[in-house]
């Protein structure tokens, strides 16, 4: 057998059996779905085997104050080329989102460490911490961390049991006072991340990676409607001020105007009612908005409309309504050098590619605010993702590492 045909015979065969570990952290049964949650035992093994992994590449690894994994491949001098993304996942998540990337620097370092390279800058392998935010609504904790962002506010943000983030942290054996030591951000040169794409185009486009130009930004809207509790069967229907049926007339129409728009996604995806009873009209309805787009100015725009869609309706249904904005991330353009690195290596790896925007939020929109930030997606099968179905086959994960490999040999020479 060839050389190279045998080396990348291994380079599959590793990536995946790599997977496979991986996926056993924090598996919920037989529907292939996985938790690893912020500061769990699980995410928190999936950690410390990624550790031994990069320590038996001969790599310095360990835990940071935020409990990041910071591997790191040391050099003669320089700012270090980053290459990230994160294992915690949403409950009942998938097998790829965040752990490929980070499998295919590992797969990276792996392929550079045996064939001799030098990196003439430092070279991380990072995994942050709570990038999905699905246990105390704290997206991108860990790379907020890494920046340099004061999050002691956070301390206080309880999980569904009522536990608390800074107790969760305690627990995990981290302490969210001594969270400023995980700033690393002034020794970072650059930041690339792979990641699927979590949606249709690359499939349907047969096409085998994707080179992110920018990243959509988001608001958090939170509506709050209000009406009158009442007797479900004294109260006739005429006579109501029902929080929840106004609530349900916003919703549709919301969704509706997001579809209309084109330039924004609008989510509905929490709604709390009170009291909270079968037979009690619905006095108080709360629901979230998340809306996103790639120019901020697009937002502001559906943000607007909404507002105006909600007081229509409040007045219609005889209710009061709020809109406030709890959240907003700016869209992030990604580096146009680390852009044309990546569709340099796609070129060399002989990989299809196109351009393409991320709908979905990642660590590389925290990192690229400070220091140049390149992304690159593979495929997902029918555009599924946070579901156990999420899928990419190991050929287009293994051609992706390929790319990611040859761009950071590129950055790091
Ligand atoms: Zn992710």
């Amino acid at each position: 057998m060839l050389d190279g045909q045998r080396r990348k015979l291994n380079a599959v065969t590793e990536l995946i059996r790599d997977l496979q570990t991986l996926s056993r952290f924090g598996a919920d049964g037989d529907d292939g779905g996985i938790s690893r949650l912020a500061w769990s035992p699980p995410l928190l093994e999936a950690s410390g085997w990624l550790v031994q992994q990069v320590r038996a590449l001969g790599l310095d690894a360990d835990l940071d104050a935020a409990g990041n994994v910071v591997a790191v491949w040391a050099a003669d001098g320089g700012d270090a080329l980053v290459v990230g993304s994160h294992l915690d996942t949403v409950p009942n998540g998938g097998r790829f989102d965040g752990a490929l990337g980070v499998i295919a620097g590992l797969a990276a370092l792996r392929q550079l460490r045996g064939s001799g390279f030098q990196p003439k800058r430092p070279i991380w392998l990072v995994s942050f911490m709570d990038e999905e935010g699905a246990r105390f609504s704290t997206p991108m904790f860990g790379s907020r961390a890494f920046v340099g962002e004061d999050l002691q506010h956070l301390g206080t943000r309880t999980d569904g049991d009522g536990t608390r983030l800074a107790d969760a942290m305690s627990a995990a054996g981290f302490s969210l006072e001594a969270l400023s030591s995980a700033r690393a951000i002034d020794r970072v040169h650059g930041y690339l991340e792979l990641h699927i794409e979590q949606g249709p185009v690359l499939e349907a486009q047969d096409t085998d990676v994707g080179v992110v130009t920018h990243i959509a930004g988001s608001a958090d809207l939170q509506v709050v409607v209000t009406g009158e509790a009442g007797h479900a069967g004294t109260t006739p229907m005429g006579a109501r001020r029902d929080a929840l049926v106004g609530a349900s007339r916003m919703i549709t129409l919301i969704c509706q105007a997001a579809a209309e728009d084109g330039d924004v996604r609008a989510t509905v995806g929490t709604i709390a009612v009170s009291p909270g009873a079968s037979n009690v009209i619905p006095a108080r309805a709360e629901f979230t908005v998340d809306v996103r787009a790639t120019e901020d100015a697009a937002i502001d725009r559906f943000s607007a409309r909404l507002s105006a869609l909600i007081a229509d309706i409040a007045r219609e249904e005889g209710l009061e309504a709020s809109l406030d904005e709890a959240a907003r991330l700016a869209p992030l353009a990604l580096d146009g050098d680390l852009q044309g690195a990546l569709v340099a290596a796609a070129r060399e790896a002989g990989a299809s590619f196109t351009s393409m925007p991320s709908g979905a939020a990642h660590d590389a929109m925290v990192i690229g605010r400070h220091v140049p930030a390149g992304m690159l997606f593979v495929p997902s099968r029918g555009g599924i993702s946070h579901n156990p179905a999420e899928y990419t086959s190991a050929d287009d994960a293994v051609r992706g590492a390929e790319v990611l490999t040859r761009a950071i040999a590129q950055l790091a020479s």
